[in-house]
Formats: structure tokens, C-alpha cells, sequence
């Protein structure tokens, strides 16, 4: 595998096109804005999955499933849901084809027209609620808090691998309660295993607020948001929960009978996290020579690499070291593969991303050692053979939080406070990042600042510290400061 990589700090854009496509973790398909999902990358995918999954039992939730298809009326049910989803649906109209009368190929049969048009789920609230309304009476069967791992179309105009496609796989929790102040602190809850899964799993640092109300989900009250910084300076929203109110029981009919036995609608949450987090991972910790993983979401946390071939004795020491990885949950793989070159299988290693390199060499065996390299640092050391299981676990973890640290220490750096336009505009231009300025809270200074930047407001951060100052654009008097950010 050639390693053709662009350099950041020559063609960003490029550098992560290419790391995808190197590391083979996905590609283009023919179907505009949609992708395919190579093994590789499926394997981190399926890993982060894992994680979530257990997450979302551990806080009390089950996994169910609900039709692609929604009918056309459900969506509009809701009117703040519909205008937000309207623009970038996919519609069945038909649901037959026939040869064509009039010559060669296969054409829509226009007998078979759907009475009602379907839209491919960009978000299943509608069909979800739906349901609910039969499987809810009384408040004994509240709440229901239920996750659903599914993949939704949004029509998206510009797309991006992994960050922004038509087609992208997700979760999205759908939960029902009997009070605000439960829905309000479910949405919280799941607000924070995200910051914690991209925190502890990912290494990616994220900051926890929520979205102002032009950034809100189409039909939510509150929108909380994760939101990372890319290696170029860019956001990211990488993952939202959402207060709900009572808008989609509403436009469902969902009421319960209180234990008073009065009739009340039922109070909503929504929540998702999707592959766009794959796009994260790697602009968060990714160099020039390929992909970094952090080793709790590799799927290869450790590749054992003969120098320059295999022999009996290698082979041996391999597999005892295998066995002894494997017994401690590390996931190992022997690249004893003759046909290729040691030089070739270093940099395909690294170019995947694989926390950690063991070498083993003839010479080195005769002292009792092995060749230990990480992927982050490049950081090479000779280990004793007898040690080398406990030194591996330990280097794992020691990565895992060294790329956190890295990624905080990033982020601090591309961070600044400003009080003027002035200042603002020559932070976005010079490094970009997250600026935290003053805002009177009104759309309209919202709108003129993404208008001379293109910066937006991230979030409104979690427990701000309260500060007197004044909006930079109307002079306003303002609270507390809020995050601003080019994004993707
Ligand atoms: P939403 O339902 O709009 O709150 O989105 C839920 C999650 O999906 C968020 O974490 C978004 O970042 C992510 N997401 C939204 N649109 C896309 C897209 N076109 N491709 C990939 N991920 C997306």
C-alpha cells in the first residue's frame, strides 16, 4: 500500500480524504452522498457501537426497532419537525417497475402509484410516538426509555465521508415520561454518557451546553450538545439529546391517566450519536503518516511484526506473547505475512493506526528482548521478554490518556476570549478554534456574526461562570459568554 498521504498543514481537506481511503475505512459509492463502509472501518464503527450499547443498558435502556418507511402524513404531524425535515427528505412514490412500452430498459409503472408517499426516516419520532400512543395508558407504563440502531436518509446537498452524508448509521433513543422534570433530566443523562463515551473511549474532549434556538432539532424545547474541535480549528457537533416537551404527544394523542386519574400528554426525549463520530476520531488524533486510534476503540490494539522473516523461534516467542495479551482482553494480530516487506508492514501499521508495534528480531531474542513501538509518540523501546504482557497493558492505558491529553492541551490552545469584533474576526481568520464572547441572546446578532464569519454558536456552555458584559455587535448588556465556532 502506497502511502500517498497529503500533509495537514498543506491540504486538510485532502489529508482526511486521504486517510480514509489509505487506511481503507470507507470510500464513495455510486449513489451520490453515500458511502460504503469498508471492514476496517466497520471495526472501529462496530467497537464504538459496542461501547454505546452498554451504556445505554447500563442507564436502564432496551433496543427495538421501527419501519424505514414513514408515512408522508406522520411527518407533518408536527409543525416545527416537518418545516426542519421537509427540505431533505427521500420520497416513495411508486412501488413497482415494469419493461418499458416504448423501448428499451425498465421504467416506474405508473399503475403503481403508493396512495399515501412514504419518506425514508430522516428520524423516527413520528413512527415512534405513533406506537406509543397504543402502548401507553396510565402512568404505571411510564416510562419508556428505548434505543433503536438504525439508518436514516437526510438529503443532504454538500456532503463529506463520514461527517455529513445522505445515507449515515446512528442510534436514537426515543423515551416517554410522566413528568418534565424527568424527560428534562433523561436528555441530561444521556447528554453526559456522550461526553463521557467521547471523553474516556474516543479521548476526544468535547464541551457540554446546549444549542441556541436557530441550532435547535426540528420539534425540540432544549437541544444538548457535545461539541469537539477539530485538528484545522473547526467544531464539530458530535453528539445532541433533546427535550421533546410534549410536542410529539400532541401531534400523536399520547396521554396517560396520572395517579390522580386525570388525563395528561406524556413528556419526550430524543437522542442521537451517528458515524459522523468515525469522522471525529480521526481529525481529532490523526498525523501525517495515517490514522490513530486510541486503544480502547481499536479493533487491532497490538501487531506483532517478525524482523525480517518468521523462524520456529520467532513463531514461538509470537504466539506466547499473543496468548499472554489475549488472556488480559487485548486484542492481538501476528503479521507473519512472508510476502511482504518489514519496511512495507511498518508503515501500513501505522498508516492504520495500531496503537502499538512489537519487532521481533533474531538479535533481539538473543538478548531476551522484543522491539516495543507506540503509535502516537513514535517512541520505541526494547522491553524484556518477561515482561512484555504487563508493559503492553500498561502502554495501552498510558496512550489512551496521553491522547486525551494532547487533544485538552489542543483545544487550550485554540481557545480565546474576545471582547470586540475586531478581536473576533482576527481570531477566526488566524487560528480559528472556539471563542467565547459576550451575546445579548437574540437571533439577529446570531445571524450578523455568522454573516461577516461564518462563524456559529456552538453551544451556550453547561454552568458558565455568570460575567456582566456587553454583546459585540448591538452593545446589548449580556450574562455570560457564549462558545463561537467555524464548524463542520
Ligand atoms: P439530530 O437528530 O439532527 O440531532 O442528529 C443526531 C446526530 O446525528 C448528531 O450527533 C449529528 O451530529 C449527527 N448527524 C446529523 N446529520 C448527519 C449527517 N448528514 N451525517 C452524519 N451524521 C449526522
Amino acid at each position: 500500500m502506497a502511502k500517498s498521504i497529503a500533509s495537514r498543514a498543506e491540504n486538510y481537506s485532502q489529508w482526511y480524504v486521504d486517510i480514509i481511503k489509505k487506511a481503507r475505512l470507507a470510500e464513495h459509492s455510486a449513489v451520490r452522498g453515500s458511502m460504503v463502509i469498508r471492514p476496517y472501518g466497520f471495526a472501529i464503527w462496530e467497537n464504538m457501537r459496542d461501547q454505546l450499547d452498554r451504556m445505554f443498558k447500563e442507564t436502564g435502556h432496551m433496543n427495538a426497532y421501527f419501519p424505514l418507511f414513514i408515512p408522508k402524513s406522520f411527518l407533518s404531524r408536527e409543525a416545527d419537525h416537518v418545516e426542519g425535515f421537509a427540505k431533505e427528505c427521500a420520497v416513495v412514490t411508486h412501488y413497482r417497475l415494469m419493461n418499458n412500452p416504448d423501448g428499451d430498459g425498465i421504467i416506474v409503472d405508473p399503475e403503481a402509484k403508493l396512495e399515501e408517499e412514504l419518506i425514508v426516516r430522516p428520524t423516527s419520532e413520528t413512527i415512534i410516538w405513533n406506537s406509543y400512543r397504543d402502548w401507553i395508558t396510565s402512568y404505571r407504563d411510564l416510562p419508556i426509555l428505548i434505543n433503536q440502531w438504525a439508518n436514516v436518509v437526510r438529503w443532504e446537498m454538500r456532503t463529506r465521508l463520514f461527517l455529513r452524508t445522505a445515507e449515515f448509521l446512528w442510534q436514537e433513543g426515543h423515551t416517554a415520561h410522566a413528568t418534565k422534570q424527568e424527560a428534562i433530566g433523561e436528555a441530561e443523562k444521556m447528554h453526559e454518557v456522550y461526553a463521557t463515551f467521547a471523553e474516556e473511549y474516543m479521548a476526544m474532549p468535547v464541551l457540554r451546553g446546549t444549542k441556541t434556538d436557530s441550532e435547535k432539532f426540528a420539534g425540540a424545547l432544549e437541544t444538548y450538545t457535545i461539541e469537539a474541535l477539530m485538528q484545522d480549528g473547526k467544531a464539530l457537533q458530535a453528539g445532541t439529546s433533546h427535550f421533546l416537551g410534549q410536542n410529539f404527544a400532541k401531534a400523536f394523542d399520547v396521554k396517560f391517566a396520572n395517579e390522580e386519574n386525570e388525563q395528561e400528554y406524556v413528556w419526550a426525549t430524543s437522542w442521537g450519536v451517528s458515524t459522523r463520530l468515525m469522522g471525529a476520531l480521526i481529525m481529532t488524533h490523526s498525523d501525517d503518516d495515517g490514522l490513530i486510534i486510541p486503544p480502547k476503540i481499536a479493533p487491532i490494539q497490538v501487531v506483532i511484526v517478525p524482523i525480517p522473516k518468521p523462524n520456529d523461534q520467532v513463531d514461538e516467542v509470537a504466539h506466547q506473547i499473543m496468548d499472554d495479551l489475549k488472556s488480559k482482553n487485548i486484542t492481538v494480530e501476528y503479521d507473519n505475512d512472508p510476502k511482504s516487506r518489514v519496511g512495507f508492514k511498518f508503515a501500513e501499521h501505522e498508516l492504520r493506526g495500531v496503537p502499538v508495534r512489537i519487532g521481533i528480531g533474531k538479535r533481539d531474542l538473543e538478548k531476551n528482548q522484543v522491539e516495543i513501538a507506540r503509535r502516537d509518540t513514535k517512541e520505541k523501546s526494547f522491553v524484556s521478554l518477561n515482561g512484555v504482557s504487563d508493559y503492553i497493558e500498561n502502554l495501552l492505558s498510558d496512550i489512551q490518556d496521553n491522547l486525551f491529553s494532547r487533544a485538552l492541551e489542543f483545544r487550550k490552545e485554540h481557545t480565546t476570549e474576545v471582547d470586540t469584533m475586531e478581536e473576533f474576526e482576527s481570531v477566526i481568520e488566524s487560528k480559528g478554534g472556539f471563542i467565547y464572547a459576550h451575546w445579548d441572546g437574540s437571533p439577529e446578532t446570531e445571524e450578523e456574526i455568522k454573516k461577516r464569519t461564518k462563524a456559529t454558536i456552538r453551544c451556550i456552555p453547561l454552568n458558565a461562570v455568570e460575567e456582566e458584559g456587553t454583546d459585540m455587535i448591538s452593545g446589548k448588556p449580556s450574562k455570560r459568554r457564549v462558545v463561537f465556532a467555524k464548524a463542520y
